[in-house]
């Protein structure tokens, strides 16, 4: 059953360049990128590729070179700061590998934090707890993160993520510190808000075990598009990786360095 409404979005010729010495590097350049509505979509990459880079961007919380993402129609970089803040806030559901939850604060108050940024909720502990019981966490509420697991820690950020009720999800690697089993339950867990609850997300990884998961596996390479892959073209996450090295070792180096 679908209960969210979910988000169409678009990004077009999307560039992004950081100065790092005297070399300006282009974290992201010319990228095309459309994830329909409910979809599930991975960025795979290596390390350095731009995928952290081109998220952000989507999300809102760095402004483009050039380019636009449109979610909704709406360009993202048209709007004021308070504008994108706003609908950051009300929309999109951020999961991130690191800086995840804030130590000093328990499990119940770290899922709270979004909705009481935005004021937009006068429950938000009964959300909150509600969202830790669905994520199997109920009897980890007043833990701080550092009395939890892994694996719990990165259901509380997802929980977090979730308590906007958010129609995108966006996480960068949050399988990256997880054993596989760990790692298997967080996809599943994504794959279900996903198919369950028309949810639409893009999961940033670099292993082929989590982009299966997903209906679609975009691949990245020096910042720019390389390829993408169907995951129900493949029998294994094995098949998937080989065909993902194929592709990454076959082309030439695209790095554009702006001197
Ligand atoms: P990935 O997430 O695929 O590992 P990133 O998007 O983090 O890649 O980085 C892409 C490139 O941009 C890398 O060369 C990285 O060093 C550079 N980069 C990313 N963010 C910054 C920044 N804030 N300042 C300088 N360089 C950056
Ligand atoms: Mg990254």
């Amino acid at each position: 059953m679908l209960t969210v409404e979910s988000l169409p979005l678009t990004v077009s010729n999307l560039g992004k360049s950081f100065r790092q010495g005297s070399n300006e590097i282009a974290a992201l350049a010319n990228f095309n990128f459309d994830l329909k509505a409910g979809e599930f979509v991975t960025f795979m990459g290596a390390s350095g590729s731009g995928k952290s880079t081109l998220l952000h961007l989507m999300a809102g919380l760095t402004r483009p070179d050039t380019g636009s993402v449109e979610v909704e129609g709406q360009d993202l970089s048209k709007l004021s700061d308070g504008t994108l803040t706003k609908f950051r806030r009300r929309r999109i559901g951020l999961v991130f590998q690191a800086l995840n939850l804030v130590p000093t604060l328990s499990a119940l108050e770290n899922v709270c934090l979004p909705l009481q940024a935005d004021n937009s909720a006068k429950d938000e502990y009964r959300i909150a707890a509600s969202l830790l019981e669905k994520l199997g966490l109920a009897d980890r509420q007043n833990h701080l993160p550092g009395a939890m697991s892994g694996g719990e820690q990165q259901r509380v950020a997802i929980a977090r993520a979730l308590s906007i009720d958010p129609a995108l999800i966006l996480a960068d690697e949050p399988t990256g510190n997880l054993d596989s089993a760990n790692s298997r339950a967080i996809c599943q867990l994504l794959r279900d808000l996903n198919q369950n609850e028309g949810r639409s997300i893009v999961l940033v990884t670099h292993e082929p075990e989590v982009a299966m998961w997903s209906d679609r596996v975009v691949i990245l390479k020096d910042g720019h598009y390389l390829a993408e892959l169907q995951v129900s073209d493949f029998q294994s996450a094995q098949d998937l990786s080989q065909r993902y090295h194929q592709l990454i070792e076959s082309e030439l180096e695209v790095k554009e360095v702006i001197a």
